[in-house]
């Protein structure tokens, strides 16, 4: 599937029961050749309002985050686990996130990033295939089994924004996602 195949089907899906809350599909947003790609969970209100992931006061911290390894947020793929907003932003169910799964891993084909950086626990659990806890997945450059692609787990912002103190881990994961970076250029 091409991108604009890839997008028409992600806009018509009905494959699981959250088609029927959303008021629209959130599809990604970002360079479609970037060599970083951005993963999140699943769209929350703002995102299911303006059809764009990581919005909001999320959004402006995970600009900041990227801004602080050099990024902007045009230079990167952004996307979620989800396309459609879990009611009351509860945690994506397994058989979501798995009829979810070809889409993303759809768009991670198209796009090739050298990096995948998760963001949160669901990102990193859905991605590594593993129900370890966050504390145990950041920090160390994991190699994401079906792409190969190297990947660093970090925090969610919105985690982050209720728990500033976590901030300084961010700020590690980051430059380990960095250093991830220069070893798949070098
Ligand atoms: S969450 Fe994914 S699988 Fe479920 S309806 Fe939305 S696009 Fe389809």
């Amino acid at each position: 599937m091409d991108w604009d195949t890839l997008a028409h089907c992600v806009a018509d899906c009905t494959q699981c029961n959250l088609h029927g809350g959303r008021t629209q599909t959130v599809f990604g947003v970002g360079s479609r050749a970037a060599d970083w790609m951005i993963i999140g969970e699943a769209p929350g209100a703002e995102e299911d309002a303006q059809g764009e992931p990581f919005v909001g006061r999320a959004g402006q911290l995970l600009n900041a985050m990227l801004q602080a390894i050099g990024l902007r947020r045009e230079q990167v793929y952004i996307a979620n686990i989800l396309k459609c907003r879990p009611p009351k932003n509860r945690d994506p169910l397994p058989e979501e996130a798995q009829q979810c799964w070809p889409y993303l891993k759809r768009q991670i084909e198209l796009v090739a990033p050298k990096v995948i950086l998760a963001l949160g626990r669901i990102a990193a659990q859905n991605l590594l295939l593993t129900d370890q806890a966050i504390g145990r997945l950041r920090g160390r450059i994991h190699t994401h089994a079906e792409s190969g692609i190297p990947m660093v787990v970090t925090y969610h912002p919105a985690y982050l924004l209720r728990t500033p103190s976590e901030k300084r881990k961010a700020w590690e994961d980051l430059r380990l996602a960095r250093r991830a970076m220069e070893q798949a250029c070098s």
